[in-house]
């Protein structure tokens, strides 16, 4: 089940910011180290919430590594196991390093203190001893500041237990946990991520510069417990993580040296300058890392903005966002190349890979590098339950409206839709658009040839793949003509909104190159609409969506997954919670 479908019975306690303090550090249920309690109280509630078990792992006091965490994934998911139950069994797995092992045993500790107090504390002793098993009280490494931040947001989120139980005497903990996912659900989906402005490029350059600084700041520090633990551990690999903690120092020196250069020298001087000054202090291991590091690239089109040279484009902000997120991302962590969805040298993509990259390139990471388990919704299980029917009809003999219908009853029992008011709502809708569908095939000015025709071609290193709905033989056209159809279950977009499309414009290029049909055209067939909407694919187009391709395959074999939050992105995404872009 996953929060949206945990059924809130109590109303919402308000949600107000720490009092006396203003609002510098954006709203409570936003803040990191809330999240993390929120996340542990979502994976209690709801063990298949494998997005919240995620962010448990991820961060402290656990901290699994990111190739360890795709491992445990991949073993769920071959055993059909929730993510919890998962990771008991992964604790045997010799695919998983001791310390990786151990880390997992930590979370299943944790886990079992957690789930034992949900159902024996009070609201308030359980919110408490849960802030304190996650020692979310204890911050010795933190500047005062961030320390003083973190602990007024897991103290605001006591008093917001107390509120309730004061609201709700005689609630369990377990109400409590439940009571305050959906809190933080509403929540969310007031206070997205903010989308940021576009500035100017010079103001850019400095902010960028400032917010590379604080991130690597965050960074190092996080990184200073990290390799602190795991000097405890018989570990052949301890050089190395002490020389990467040092190289993330000595890189944060620069940034800062950077910005506080005297303004008469040059950018380019000063970055001799100040890499001659730190390759003196460094081990030769250490110069290795250093050398090799892609910071200096990031700086030199951040820094350079009078002297260098300003991104003039898109693709230019993309690969400079791309340079600064390969810069600030930790790099002790051994890489998820083995995770990628390779087909040979390259990727298997389809349309829908391409379009989540597009949207995020860590929501790609999430849903198929990890591969993130999440539960489908209602409007999704309705869709796939309309798509197979129409799939069905047309592969069967009989094309009588009864039939039609009857498939639709079959496929409803069988994709577990039931009878609530919204799916009963949804039932007639279905049924009314399926009787439309089913007249409008005999208007005769297209004829239906293929049905869920699947493609397979090479680009470039890559294979893509992906099936398209129907295919119609154009009615009155002098040359053989087609039509391309993708069948929706959403609201109707318009043809100006669909303008960018990559999915239609991805089928008309496999027309192309998989069954060598030169000319066709495209339309979204929004059956619960009835309405067609064709999209326009130009000459040049095909050419146009082949270098997307390519340039998301290229992105996706560097691990180039910088997240790209947005207002009306983030708030649908069911990776928020493990998203740590979705946080102030
Ligand atoms: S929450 Fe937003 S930034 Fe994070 S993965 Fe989802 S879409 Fe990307």
């Amino acid at each position: 089940m996953t929060v949206s479908r945990i059924v809130p019975e109590i109303a919402p306690v308000r949600v107000a910011e720490p009092t006396g303090r203003k609002r510098r550090d954006g709203p409570l249920l936003e803040r990191p180290e809330v999240r993390d309690v929120l996340a542990w109280l979502r994976l209690l509630v709801d063990p298949q919430d494998a997005a919240a078990v995620v962010r448990a792992l991820g961060r402290p006091p656990i901290e699994l590594r990111q190739v360890h965490l795709a491992r445990v994934i991949q073993l769920a998911r071959r055993r059909r196991l929730d993510l919890v139950s998962g990771l008991s069994t992964a604790t045997e797995s010799p695919q998983l390093p001791p310390e990786a092992r151990e880390r997992i045993q930590r979370f299943l500790a944790v886990h079992e203190s957690a789930c034992a107090g949900l159902d024996v504390l009070s609201p308030e002793a359980f919110i408490a001893s849960l802030i304190d098993l996650l020692g979310q009280r204890a911050y010795p490494l933190l500047a005062p500041e961030d320390a003083a931040e973190r602990r007024a947001g897991v103290e605001r989120l006591h008093e917001l237990a107390l509120e309730f139980a004061r609201s709700q005497p005689g609630a369990s903990a377990r109400e409590l946990a439940r009571h305050l996912v959906m809190v933080a659900s509403v929540s969310g989906h007031e206070a997205q991520p903010g989308e940021r402005a576009a500035p100017e490029w010079d103001e850019l350059a400095h902010g960028e510069l400032q917010a590379t600084l604080q991130l690597m700041r965050q960074e190092v520090s996080a990184s200073v417990a990290r390799i602190g633990e795991r000097l405890g551990e018989l570990r052949l690999d301890t050089d190395l993580d002490i020389s990467h903690g040092v190289v993330r120092y000595l890189e944060l020196l620069k940034v800062a040296a950077m910005l506080q250069r005297p303004s008469e020298q040059s950018m380019a001087d000063a970055l001799g300058d100040i890499n001659a000054r730190l390759l003196a202090a460094a081990t030769p291991l250490q110069r290795e890392i250093f050398e090799t590091s892609p910071l200096d690239d990031a700086l030199r089109s951040a820094f350079g903005a009078a002297d260098v040279q300003a991104p003039g484009d898109e693709a230019d902000a993309r690969r400079y966002a791309r340079a600064r997120a390969h810069a600030i991302a930790p790099r002790e962590g051994p890489s998820l190349g083995t995770f990628l969805p390779r087909k040979g040298v390259g990727l298997a993509l389809s349309a829908s890979d391409i379009e989540t990259y597009l949207s995020c390139p860590l929501k790609y990471k999430f849903a198929r590098v990890l591969r993130i388990p999440i539960e489908q919704t209602l409007h999704q299980r309705f869709g796939i339950a309309v798509h197979q029917v129409l799939e069905r009809f047309h592969a069967g003999g009989d094309q009588t409206m009864a039939w039609m219908l009857e498939l639709f009853d079959d496929g409803w029992r069988r994709s577990g839709l039931g009878n609530s008011a919204r799916e009963r709502r949804l039932r007639e809708k279905a049924r009314a658009a399926l009787t439309r569908y089913h007249a409008r095939l005999s208007d005769g000015s297209s004829r239906p040839v293929w049905f869920e025709r699947s493609f397979s071609f090479r680009l470039g290193p890559h294979h893509v793949r992906g099936r398209v709905d129907r295919v119609d033989r154009l009615a009155g056209e002098a040359e053989e003509r087609y039509e391309l159809i993708d069948y929706k279950t959403s609201r109707p977009k318009t043809a100006a909104q669909l303008k960018d499309d990559v999915q239609l414009s991805l089928y008309a290029l496999a027309a192309r190159a998989a069954w060598q049909l030169e000319s066709s055209r495209q339309a979204y067939y929004y059956v619960l609409d009835d309405r067609k909407v064709p999209v326009p694919v130009g000459g040049g187009e095909p050419d146009k969506i082949a270098d997307t391709v390519l340039e998301v395959g290229e992105g996706i074999l560097a691990q180039e997954f910088e997240p790209t939050p947005s207002r009306a992105r983030c708030s649908i995404c069911d990776y928020r919670i493990a998203c740590p872009a979705a946080e102030t």
